[in-house]
């Protein structure tokens, strides 16, 4: 019988090689997150020639570009996805004409409730968390691990499981062009991280890819820090 892979082990594996140990020893729902960039495509080209029908929970804020949109589009269509597009309770217009443009007066709030709720409520009922995460993206993303038990606000607890972990932005663009993978065509405009349209600029040379993130004033949305990990 295989023995079960120690977390740290992951960390050795290749992000295909990761991918099958995970799916090989939990047998529980899988889910991932995709905002469909370079990474989170990498991690969908592996995951759909696994399980071709994972559900891809596309965070649908109302506020992406027209680009993301319609290249979300073109990759449904073209990998036959089982999207799951995730909405606030509130539309844009709703949320806008009780709090104004929470985007420019208190972004956490505006992340909390067209990001953040929407998809902790959706993950309730899946096990296994993939993600197109990256160390390099961020400090604030710098300890992160291939394999990490999280929990919800619920008390759920899922494994999330991010591939790609170690992963430089020099082998995100490698495998991209070796594979022949469609890009959101943004990144031909200078974008290295890419969200909602109001809070997404270009990053000065050299700086993090998050840095163009919120102006500056915040480096995450709260999905991938609002869980709890627990090992
Ligand atoms: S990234 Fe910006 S527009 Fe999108 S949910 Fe967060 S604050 Fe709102």
């Amino acid at each position: 019988m295989t023995q079960p892979v120690a977390a740290e082990q992951f960390e050795t594996l290749s992000a295909d090689a990761a991918i099958d140990r995970v799916l090989a020893e939990n047998s529980g729902l899988p889910s991932f997150t995709c905002s469909f960039q370079a990474e989170d495509m990498i991690v969908l080209d592996l995951l759909r020639q696994r399980v071709p029908d994972i559900p891809v929970l596309f965070l649908d804020t109302g506020y992406h570009f027209a680009e993301t949109y319609k290249y979300r589009d073109r990759m449904t269509r073209a990998w036959d996805l089982n999207l799951h597009n995730l909405a606030a309770k509130k539309s844009v217009a709703e949320q806008e004409a009780e709090f104004g443009i929470l985007n420019r007066t208190d972004p956490g709030k505006c992340c909390g409730l067209r990001k953040v709720e929407p998809l902790f409520a959706a993950l309730e009922q899946y096990d296994l968390w993939f993600t197109g995460l990256r160390r390099e993206q961020s400090p604030t993303r710098k300890n992160l691990k291939v394999v990490e038990h999280h929990v919800l606000p619920s008390g759920k607890v899922l494994l999330k499981v991010s591939p790609l972990a170690g992963w430089t932005w020099g082998q995100v663009w490698k495998y991209t062009a070796d594979n022949k993978i469609d890009y959101l065509p943004l990144y031909d405009a200078g974008y290295r991280s890419i969200g909602c349209e109001p809070c997404t600029a270009i990053p000065a040379a050299g700086a993090d890819a998050r840095s163009g993130r919120w102006g500056g004033a915040k480096l995450e949305c709260g999905i991938h820090t609002d869980s709890k990990r627990v090992d």
